[in-house]
């Protein structure tokens, strides 16, 4: 089986929207445009960052790692929103310059194959499973947590630092 087979099997049904989930709806599309004008604003929780590595800067709308001299703003994003057990805001980075918003659909990000671990939550926001891509492709990992029917959607989380990665929901 080829490689492109072989992943169109696996994302069958499967959506990598950008760094928010389609389910929260196009306000939080948008927070990539909300962060540039708070950094703009010099609000306190947004810093700007020149990127000075190039895969230390995942920017969470274009799915990319920034490259080495681009200006990214870090700052805390609610992964999982306020109000349940398992809520949690950490940093994320976006490119302070604008770009294009991952938009494919059954394609995994190809940026972010390496050092993320998946996280599977059930519609209550509740983490009910979790598995690194240890040795095995990410779309297996994800295609087998949205196997569980309870699995509601799936986040890809840095493996070092614990950063939000992105969303992936079914379709
Ligand atoms: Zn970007």
């Amino acid at each position: 089986m080829v490689a492109s087979e072989t992943l169109a099997l696996h994302l069958a049904g499967i959506r990598c929207p950008n760094f928010v989930d389609a389910r929260i709806g196009e306000a939080r599309l948008a927070i990539h445009m909300t962060a540039r004008r708070a950094a703009a604003a010099g609000a306190p929780d947004h810093g700007v960052v020149i990127a000075d590595s190039p895969n230390g800067f995942p920017c969470r709308h274009c799915l990319r790692w920034a490259r080495p001299g681009e200006r990214v703003i870090l700052f805390p994003y609610a992964a999982i929103p306020p109000g349940h057990p398992y809520s949690e805001s950490g940093p994320i980075f976006v490119h302070a310059e604008p770009c294009e918003r991952y938009s494919a659909t059954r394609k995994y990000p190809a940026d972010f194959r390496n050092g993320r671990a998946f996280r599977a939550y059930n519609a209550n926001y509740d983490m009910i499973d979790a598995e690194m891509a240890n040795g095995s492709e990410p779309e297996a990992v994800i295609e087998k947590l949205l196997q569980n029917p309870e699995t509601a959607f799936v986040h890809a989380r840095s493996v070092t630092r614990g950063c939000y990665t992105f969303g992936v929901e079914r379709i």
